[in-house]
C-alpha cells in the first residue's frame, strides 16, 4: 500500500526531513530545570551548531547562534519587499521528564496499524491505548527503540523548518516573504521564549511547530503560574521533642490533603478546565518546600486557584503557631488568544496554508504553554501548528513521516500565503 501523503509536494519533502529528523533526535539535548546559564545543558549547543552549519549549506549566509543558544537565521524574500517578515520557531531541546539521552531511532516502514513491541524496556505501543497511532495504518511510523522518548517534541518541529526552508531556497521561483528562522532552547523548562531576542529576530508574526495531529492550528493556551509554599516548623532531636517539636512534613502534607482532589486536579479535568497540581514535595521536619503549577484559560479563574491554595496554605500552618508560611506565586506564562486577536490575519494565513495543503483547520486551545505564550506577550504573535509526533514526554513517543512531511508542507504553503499583501 502506498504511503498516504497529504500531497506531491509533501511526498517529496519527506526523505530529507526524515533524513534530518534521524540525525536531530540522536543529538542529547535535554533540558535541566533550575538552571543556571542558558542554554541550560551542552548537548543543545551541540545540536544548534549543528543547524547553524546546515543553515549556512542551504544558503542562509547569516545563520548564528547567539550568546544565549539561540539560532537565529534569514531566507531572503523572492517577492516585493513591502511584505512582512514572518517567522518560523522550533526548540531543540527535549523534555527531562523522561530518559533522553542515546535516542536509537526506529522506522516503521508501512506501520501494519497493530501493536508495535519495542525492543527495549518491554515498551509497548497499542494502538487500544492510543487510537490516534490505530489510525496511522500505511503510515512510516517513528519510535524510539523503547527505553528513551523519541524527542519529536520538538525536533519534529526543527526538522520540518529545516526542510521547508530548503526546498524555499532551492526554488526561488516559489512566492515567498522573508523568512526569519529561530530555534530556541530551554522550552521545556518553561524558559525558551525568555532571551529570545525579539527585536533581532525583526518578524511581524511567527509560528512554533509543536502541536501534534495534522490541523492542529492552536491560538490559546493556558495561563500559568508557578506557586512555591514554604513551611518552617521547630526540629528538635526527637528524644526531647515532647511538647516543642513542630513538624514542617507533616504540615505540608495536610496542606496537600485539604486541597480539591475531586476537581481542579489535572487528571479530573478536561477542555477549558483549569487546574492545581503539586509536582514537588521536598520536606523534612524542620522544612517543607511544596511547588505547584497553577493553570486556567481565564485569568480571573486562575487567581481564585492561587487564592484558595493560599487559603489552604494559610489554615493549615496558621492553626500551629510556631510555624511559619511562605508563599510565593510566579508567573510563567499568560494565555497568547488575547495577544493573537489583535492581529485576526495571522491565523487567517495559518488557515490557508492548511486547506491549501487539503487539511482542515482544527482549532484546539492547548492545555499547556508554547513558546509562543510568551513571545505573543512580548509583541510576537505566535501561534503554534502540527508536527505529526505523538506521546510526548514518554518512551511511547512516536511520529508519522507522512503528517511531519504535511507539516513541512504547510510551511511551504505558509510562505505563499504571506507573499501577497
Ligand atoms: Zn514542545
Amino acid at each position: 500500500m502506498a504511503a498516504p501523503y497529504s500531497s506531491p509536494l509533501a511526498a517529496g519533502l519527506a526523505e530529507d526531513l526524515l533524513e534530518r529528523f534521524l540525525r536531530y533526535v540522536r543529538v542529547d539535548t535535554q533540558s535541566a530545570r533550575d538552571r543556571e546559564r542558558s542554554p541550560s545543558t551542552p548537548g543543545q549547543l551541540e545540536l544548534s551548531r549543528m543547524l547553524v552549519g546546515e543553515l549556512e549549506s542551504i544558503g542562509l549566509a547569516d545563520a548564528e547562534l547567539d550568546e544565549h543558544g539561540y539560532v537565529y537565521a534569514t531566507l531572503p524574500a523572492t517577492v516585493a519587499a513591502d511584505a512582512p517578515v514572518i517567522g518560523l520557531i522550533a526548540h531543540v531541546d527535549t523534555s527531562p521528564d523522561a530518559p533522553g539521552g542515546r535516542v536509537q531511532p526506529i522506522v516503521h516502514r508501512g506501520y501494519d496499524g497493530g501493536t508495535v513491541r519495542l525492543p527495549r524496556a518491554a515498551t509497548v505501543l497499542d494502538p487500544a491505548d492510543m487510537p490516534v497511532l490505530g489510525s496511522k495504518a500505511g503510515h512510516d511510523v517513528v519510535t524510539s527503540s523503547g527505553d528513551t522518548l523519541l524527542g519529536a517534541d520538538d525536533k519534529a518541529g526543527v526538522a520540518e523548518i529545516m526542510a521547508a526552508v530548503a526546498h524555499l531556497a532551492a526554488h526561488p521561483e516559489l512566492p515567498r516573504p522573508t523568512l526569519r528562522i529561530g530555534f530556541t532552547p530551554d522550552e521545556e523548562v518553561g524558559e525558551g521564549a525568555t532571551l529570545f531576542d525579539v527585536e533581532r529576530f525583526g518578524a511581524a508574526c511567527a509560528y512554533t511547530l509543536d502541536g501534534s495531529q495534522p490541523g492542529e492550528l492552536q491560538d490559546e493556551t493556558f495561563s500559568g503560574v508557578q506557586v512555591t509554599i514554604t513551611i518552617d516548623g521547630v526540629d528538635v532531636h526527637t528524644g526531647w521533642a515532647t511538647g516543642k517539636l513542630v513538624n514542617a512534613a507533616r504540615l505540608a502534607a495536610r496542606v496537600l490533603a485539604a486541597l480539591p482532589a475531586d476537581t481542579l486536579t489535572p487528571e479530573t479535568t478536561s477542555d477549558r478546565e483549569g487546574f492545581v497540581h503539586p509536582f514537588e514535595v521536598r520536606a523534612s521536619a524542620g522544612r517543607a518546600v511544596v511547588r505547584m503549577n497553577v493553570r486556567d484559560f481565564d485569568d480571573e479563574l486562575l487567581e481564585r486557584h492561587v487564592a484558595l491554595v493560599r487559603r489552604t496554605a494559610e489554615a493549615v500552618v496558621g492553626a500551629e503557631p510556631r510555624a511559619k508560611l511562605g508563599f510565593d506565586v510566579q508567573p510563567q506564562y499568560p494565555n497568547m488568544r488575547r495577544h493573537l486577536e489583535q492581529f485576526p490575519e495571522v491565523v487567517a494565513r495559518a488557515e490557508r496554508a492548511l486547506r491549501a495543503e487539503g487539511i482542515e483547520p482544527v482549532r484546539v486551545p492547548i492545555r499547556g504553554g508554547t513558546d509562543g505564550s510568551l513571545l505573543s506577550a512580548r509583541g510576537l504573535p505566535t501561534p503554534n501548528l502540527f508536527t505529526g509526533g505523538h506521546e510526548y514526554h514518554s518512551v511511547r513517543e512516536w511520529a508519522s513521516l507522512q503528517d511531519m512531511a504535511s507539516a513541512a508542507a504547510v510551511i511551504v504553503h505558509l510562505a505563499e500565503a504571506w507573499a501577497a499583501p
